[in-house]
């Protein structure tokens, strides 16, 4: 049976598993050297633990704003679409799903560049940018949609104090600026 063209392909399906592993498989190694480290109690051995623990703990906080956002941005749309995915209005809210990727740091937790989706539509976008992004626009406007793009293309630095910031701001309860 032939798939609607708008749905991820099984090869897409595909790739989307192998990196899911490879990723796992990278993790599973790492955790085996830290293993192996830990064991060894060299001054030295100690001293790349505590180099690793540090950056660990910085990751942790990404995560932790990551959660953060994520629970804030489903709970800011769960009220207006019924607490049905705002693209296709049928399945549950599952995912903080990002317009533009994680990957630019900046909108990274911009509540603009996220919508409360369910993993099919979230999963999509990964392959078919445009319904997400044609939804958008036809939301909030070409120009905010330019602003967004830009706000992009910034280059951002968190220290640690920014990310313990956003935590603690998406922690919290929804902004009234962001009620309007
Ligand atoms: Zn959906």
């Amino acid at each position: 049976m032939a798939y609607p063209f708008s749905r991820v392909t099984r090869q897409e399906f595909a790739a989307i598993r192998a990196r899911a592993k490879a990723k796992a498989a990278r993790k599973a190694e790492k955790r085996a050297e830290n293993a192996a480290l830990s064991q060894e109690g060299t001054q030295e051995a100690r001293g790349g633990a505590r180099k690793r623990q540090k950056a660990r703990s910085r990751k942790a906080l990404v995560k932790a704003a990551d959660a953060a956002f994520s629970l804030h941005i489903r709970a800011r749309d769960a009220e207006p679409f019924g607490g049905r995915c705002s693209l296709c209005q049928q399945a549950p809210i599952e995912d903080c799903a990002h317009l533009i990727s994680r990957g630019k740091h900046s909108v990274r937790w911009d509540p603009r560049n996220a919508m409360g989706q369910c993993r099919g539509c979230n999963l999509r976008h990964e392959y078919h940018p445009q319904y997400y992004t044609a939804w958008w626009i036809k939301r909030h406007g070409e120009e905010a949609y330019q602003a967004l793009v830009r706000d992009s293309n910034q280059i951002a630095k968190y220290s640690r104090a920014d990310l313990e910031e956003i935590i603690a701001k998406f922690n919290g309860r929804k902004s009234d600026s962001e009620k309007a």
